[in-house]
């Protein structure tokens, strides 16, 4: 291990003091309180090994305090009572602040998690902000619908007038992964809102540190009491006591396959509500007639952003005979420019992974794979002292029933695979488990729209990848997961149909 990381601190005045305030507590009914257990565990910075703060190990009993902390304002007049415009302006003056305090939210975070400050604030906390600004606008737009009906047995006179309400699904518990912790939260926390909803939000318990900040923020922006509760801790309690309890109406969880068909046993109990957003393994399939200097960045991009350590990274490249060895040794050329070091260092490109735990596994992958008789074109190697930074890292001669070629690592590691023929690549691509995400890199429209329309994935990218908008739908086949966010179908999560139909 060779790389030696000094300890950055955070050049905001903020977030020094965020850290600095002593052990973090969790927020229920509008109160920072302590956690039942009375424990608290460590957040660490996985470039250095430093703690950052102390985060309140919440329990079952912090769960039930939150969910009737969050029944009670479900129905309370100042939230029941606020009308749909002045719950808009609320998450407008959301977003405000968190655009307000970008900065010191963006080092918050890159210190939590690792990511480059640029990620940070130039992708994530952004993302963040529209997401809040984007449902603002939806929730004085929530409507139903008179239906003119066909029934004929009505009393003599009388008429048939039915319509449909849409009415909030109730208390919502928001279970959210470690990778982009503040703007996951966000994609929550916003649709949930706008429809009216009560939420319990549980952050990962690697990346709690956004979550709390973004606690403070909404009690500043003026959110009642009660309508986001935080409680901090293990999936294993916290998560757990969530999805089993009959308090909770709904669960929007986003995290591995593995807890996602965990939790469809723990929610049957009231037959919860489940949004489901889980792993990939994307395709990026590179055609004969692509554009290369587009194309490699692009796919670069693709899997190496954050470490790898997003949910559509592309980490299986098809590419076309005629142009493997060009991709191949402009992905490489990408790779080995890219900067390892600490987050918050101005020019680092890629920061650690997000704990010692995550590269162990990620290690695993290249190193299984490498066993298997996989080559490793560029990268493949642990560092740093704490071994939490990989390199980034490009893979050939695989085999498709390789374990690196079927499970998501959630690193930077990519395997580049040839391919001759459409019917061939579009197998490959989608000879998965998975259906998060593709892309397509090609000159050619008809080709394009073509194959975009054979491959079993949620999203389909021309010639870009990884290009997220709260406009735009987000969601997996197969395994995963159910449902979609952002867009109109993001609030459709988070709302029930009621029909009335009365003989007038
Ligand atoms: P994870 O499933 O381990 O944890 C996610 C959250 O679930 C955490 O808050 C965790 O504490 C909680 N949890 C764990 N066990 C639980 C249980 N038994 N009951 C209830 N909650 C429990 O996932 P992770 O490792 O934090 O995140 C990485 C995964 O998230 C990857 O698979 C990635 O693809 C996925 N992800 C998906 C999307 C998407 O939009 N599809 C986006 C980001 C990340």
């Amino acid at each position: 291990m060779t790389l030696h990381i000094a300890p950055v601190a955070p050049k905001t005045e903020s977030a020094r003091a965020f850290l600095a305030t002593g052990p973090k507590r969790l927020l229920i009914d509008g109160e920072w309180i302590l956690p039942a257990s009375g424990r608290h565990f460590a957040s660490i910075d996985p470039a250095t090994g430093a703690t950052l703060a102390m985060i309140g190990e919440g329990d079952a009993a912090d769960v039930d305090a939150a969910v009737a902390s969050a029944r009670r304002a479900f129905t309370s007049d100042a939230w029941r009572g606020m009308t749909p415009t002045n719950r808009g302006r609320l998450l407008g003056k959301i977003a405000d602040l968190i655009e307000a305090h970008a900065d010191e939210l963006s080092e918050i975070e890159t210190l939590d998690q690792g990511k480059s400050l640029k990620t940070a604030r130039f992708g994530e906390i952004p993302g963040a902000i529209a997401q809040f600004r984007y449902y603002a606008g939806f929730a004085n737009k929530i409507l139903g619908e008179t239906i003119p009906t066909s029934i004929g047995y009505q009393p003599p006179g009388k008429k048939i007038f039915a319509y449909t309400t849409r009415e909030p699904v109730g208390v919502v518990a928001a279970i959210t992964p470690w990778n982009s912790p503040l703007l996951m939260a966000s994609m929550k926390l916003a649709p949930a809102l706008a429809a009216g909803c009560t939420v319990i939000l549980k952050p990962a318990e690697d990346t709690s540190l956004t979550a709390l900040r973004l606690g403070e923020l909404m009690i500043e922006a003026g959110l009642p009491k009660g309508v986001v509760n935080i409680v901090t801790g293990y999936g294993r309690t916290v998560g757990a006591a969530l999805a089993a309890h009959d308090g909770v109406d709904k669960i929007g969880f986003t995290g591995s396959t593995a807890t996602g068909k965990a939790l469809l046993g723990a929610a049957q109990g009231n037959l919860k509500r489940l949004t489901l957003e889980l792993g990939g393994k994307s395709p990026a399939i590179v055609l004969a007639d692509a554009d290369l200097k587009l194309a490699v960045p692009g796919v670069a991009r693709g899997i190496f952003a954050n470490g790898g350590q997003v949910c559509v990274a592309g980490s299986r490249v098809y590419a076309h005979r005629s142009i493997y060895d060009a991709l191949v040794e402009g992905l490489a050329s990408e790779a080995t420019k890219l900067k390892l070091g600490h987050g918050l260092a101005p020019d680092t490109d890629l920061g650690p992974l997000v704990s010692r735990r995550q590269a162990d596994r990620v290690a695993s992958y290249v190193e299984g794979g490498r066993a298997d008789g996989a080559e490793i074109v560029a990268g493949g190697r642990q560092d740093g002292e704490f071994g939490t930074f990989f390199e980034p890292t490009i893979v050939t001669n695989t085999r498709p029933d390789m374990a690196l070629m079927r499970e998501e690592i959630f690193g930077p590691v990519v395997a580049v695979t040839p391919f001759d023929e459409t019917d061939e690549v579009l197998a490959l691509a989608n000879d998965s488990r998975y259906g998060l995400a593709a892309s397509l890199w090609t000159e050619s429209l008809s080709s394009a729209h073509r194959m975009a329309a054979e491959i079993r994935a949620g999203t389909v990218w021309i010639n870009c990848h990884s290009y997220f908008s709260p406009e735009l739908p987000k969601g997996g086949h197969k395994e995963s997961g159910w449902g979609y966010e952002n867009g109109a179908q993001g609030l459709e999560n988070y709302l029930e149909t009621k029909t009335v139909c009365a003989v007038i």
